[in-house]
């Protein structure tokens, strides 16, 4: 492979739609949809995809990543045939969904049919779509891997093939499993993977499945959107909760999303809140069903919940739009996924406010994500808000301890403002 040519794609662009050489029937849901001009991303990449060339792109959310591949891709299948032309592989469920949904309403004037092929559900569907014939697969590696191990479907005559969040397959372990998906597609065909890091084993899937890519860095990859407001609020370990209820009661919030770093973690939170009057409370992570997962996010993008608690499994590409906030209940322990949790408000130009609760055990997480994306994070304090003295503090230890014994022996030290 020869030295990849690199494009910027922060700087907006001049370009109109009407200028990119899509097909009029993409055009016209286009217009439908109201989107008046390409987002840099799109005016950069559009035009190579429609070329045929293979591409490596960093993946900041928010940026019209999957409109970007998915608008010359539809442009460029033509009519309907009945075996799977493309193929799109994704992490999650979540993200599988949200794609083939964008793509059923860029491509609705097109007349080509897609399949969403995920784990969790029934077979059957799933099935009859591909006896029926489909142009566009959209799947998670496991069940993808089922159809063709069951031979129900064949991927020998796939032209486009889009790998998305490749570095999140990677930490989900699915490399193996892409590989060997991968190795039922034809040599000859155009190649796309999303990244929002290229580690050495990301770096050598993609020298063995692109071409002679261009590669395109999206603002960087690392900066969180301008749009976005974000800063940190150290505390006591023992007083996250109370704050995070601090928090909710100042945030003039619609629609707030809580992310946790575990599953028990996101449903403890979620029965908490429940009980401290806070409404429904919608939870998402893995341990739930598929049915469950549905609910949670239905619920929350239709406002009958107002909060939904969450692991990372929601923080990637997950386009749920007007989300008012961002709440870190737990630190991200992977840089790259501040960016992408922070991500789910601002989007598309719209302002947000992300917050990241933050204790004395998290330093290290937050130096990583400070210098990730290479700013500091400002700290805040909640005004009336009756903080604890902690080693979180900046300003180290207070000027004045009260040391009070309570009834149980225990020691308290309360922390006063110097
Ligand atoms: P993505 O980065 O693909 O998750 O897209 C983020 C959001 O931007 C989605 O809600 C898209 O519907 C929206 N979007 C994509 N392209 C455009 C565009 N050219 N103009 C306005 N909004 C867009």
């Amino acid at each position: 492979m020869s030295e990849i040519p690199v494009v910027e794609t922060d700087t907006p662009v001049d370009v109109t739609f009407d200028s990119l050489k899509l097909s009029p029937e993409v055009l016209k849901a286009i217009e439908e949809k109201g989107y008046t001009r390409p987002t840099p991303i799109q005016a950069e990449a559009i035009p190579a995809l429609l070329e045929g060339r293979d591409l490596i792109g960093g993946s900041q959310t928010g940026t019209g990543k999957t409109a970007a591949f998915a608008l010359p891709i539809l442009s460029r299948l033509g009519k309907h045939q009945k075996t799977p032309r493309c193929l799109i592989i994704e992490p999650t469920r979540e993200l599988a969904r949200q794609v083939i949904e964008q793509l059923e309403l860029y491509g609705k004037y097109t007349g080509l049919k897609s399949v969403l092929l995920h784990g969790g559900v029934g077979y059957g569907a799933q099935r009859e779509a591909l006896t029926t014939g489909v142009d566009i697969v959209v799947a998670t590696p496991g069940r993808l891997l089922d159809h063709l191990g069951q031979k129900a479907m064949t991927l020998s005559k796939v032209e486009y093939l889009v790998l998305d969040e490749a570095d999140r397959m990677l930490d989900m372990g699915f490399l193996p499993d892409v590989r060997r998906i991968i190795g039922y597609c034809p040599k000859k065909r155009q190649s796309l993977l999303f990244s929002a890091t290229i580690p050495p084993e990301i770096e050598r899937l993609s020298k063995w499945m692109l071409d002679d890519p261009l590669e395109f860095k999206i603002g960087g990859g690392r900066k969180p959107a301008d749009t976005i407001k974000h800063s940190i609020y150290p505390v006591d370990d023992r007083q996250k909760f109370d704050l995070l209820v601090a928090l909710l009661k100042k945030l003039d919030y619609h629609s707030v999303l809580i992310f946790t770093r575990t599953r028990v973690g996101a449903d403890v939170i979620a029965r908490w809140l429940d009980a401290t009057g806070h409404g429904k409370v919608a939870v998402l992570h893995s341990d739930r069903t598929q049915k469950e997962r549905d609910k949670a996010m239905a619920d929350f993008k239709s406002g009958k919940c107002e909060i939904l608690v969450a692991t990372d499994i929601v923080a990637r590409g997950i386009d749920i739009t007007d989300v008012s906030h961002v709440i870190n209940y737990d630190i991200p322990q992977h840089p790259e996924d501040y960016v992408h949790r922070i991500g789910r408000t601002g989007r598309a130009d719209r302002s947000g406010d992300a917050v990241t609760i933050f204790t004395a055990g998290e330093k290290d997480h937050l130096a990583a994500i400070e210098r990730f994306i290479g700013q500091e994070i400002p700290k805040s304090k909640l005004e009336d808000f009756e903080y604890n003295w902690s080693p979180v503090f900046d300003d180290g230890a207070p000027k004045k301890r009260k040391r009070n014994r309570n009834y149980g022996g225990e020691i308290n030290y309360r922390w006063t403002k110097r």
